[in-house]
């Protein structure tokens, strides 16, 4: 099934052409990652997918129902960005319960579903840490965990892993890939590093001024005959 597509999809900043006329499907639970040079458009895709940028021109749908215009809270998308901007006074649960909080969701449905996401990414422990007591990594973990509450159907990823050194940046690749496994979730992951694009993906989309330039798995796009 076809989860997401974009049509034609182009944003215009004056005359810097940020997208040029994209064309992409990505089907449920796909791991697709955009590969690219900075500026090639990767996060302008991005932020059309998720609503918080309007396309100049061309269609989105999701699940068949067109979103090219509607707020970003109807499209039942969480975003992971790479600065996870967790909140400093705010205990690891009151961060991930926060964005239910903001919409009236009862405490005791907060507390359990906090307990759930804090489980999913391996800090079932740490719900009353402090952020700066926290790893970078598992600061990275509690953005994802956040993001994992609202049990999105699609994940929206710009490069949440590059400010991580090596060692965990591997680390938090596998616990990625182990969360698309256990969800289904449909990830769209962004990074301009071709090793991690391969480490992760089912497919990679790769970009070059606005354009999606080459498509295909890893096998495909990266074996050398
Ligand atoms: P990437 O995420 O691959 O680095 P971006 O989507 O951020 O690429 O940027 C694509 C192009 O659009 C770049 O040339 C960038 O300078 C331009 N651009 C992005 N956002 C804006 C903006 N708000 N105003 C003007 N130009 C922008
Ligand atoms: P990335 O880290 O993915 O390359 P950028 O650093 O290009 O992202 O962009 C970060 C933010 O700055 C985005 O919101 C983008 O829209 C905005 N931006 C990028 N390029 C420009 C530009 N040339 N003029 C104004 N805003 C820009």
């Amino acid at each position: 099934t076809i989860k997401l597509s974009a049509r034609d999809l182009s944003r215009y900043y004056g005359e810097t052409v940020a997208l040029d006329r994209v064309d992409l499907d990505v089907h449920e639970g796909e791991f697709l990652t955009l590969l690219g040079p900075s500026g090639s458009g990767k996060t302008t895709l991005l932020q059309t997918i998720c609503g918080l940028n309007l396309p100049s021109r061309g269609q989105l749908m999701i699940d068949g129902t067109d979103h090219t215009h509607t707020r970003p809270e109807k499209r039942g998308i969480g975003v992971v960005f790479q600065n996870y901007a967790l909140f400093p006074h705010l205990t690891v649960a009151e961060n991930i319960g926060y964005p239910l909080n903001v919409r009236g969701i009862g405490a005791r449905e907060i507390a359990q579903r906090v307990g759930r996401s804090l489980e999913t990414v391996g800090l079932g422990h740490a719900g009353n840490r402090f952020p700066n007591e926290l790893s970078g990594g598992q600061q990275q973990r509690v953005a994802l965990a956040r993001c994992l509450v609202y049990d999105p159907s699609i994940i929206l990823m710009d490069e949440p892993l590059s400010a991580l050194d090596r060692k965990l940046r591997e680390q938090m690749q596998m616990e990625i890939k182990r969360i698309h496994r256990e969800t289904d979730t449909t990830i769209i992951f962004v990074t301009h590093d071709q090793e991690e694009a391969l480490a992760l993906s089912e497919r990679i989309c790769l970009m070059r001024d606005g354009r999606i330039v080459q498509a295909g798995t890893p096998s495909e796009m990266y074996d050398t005959p």
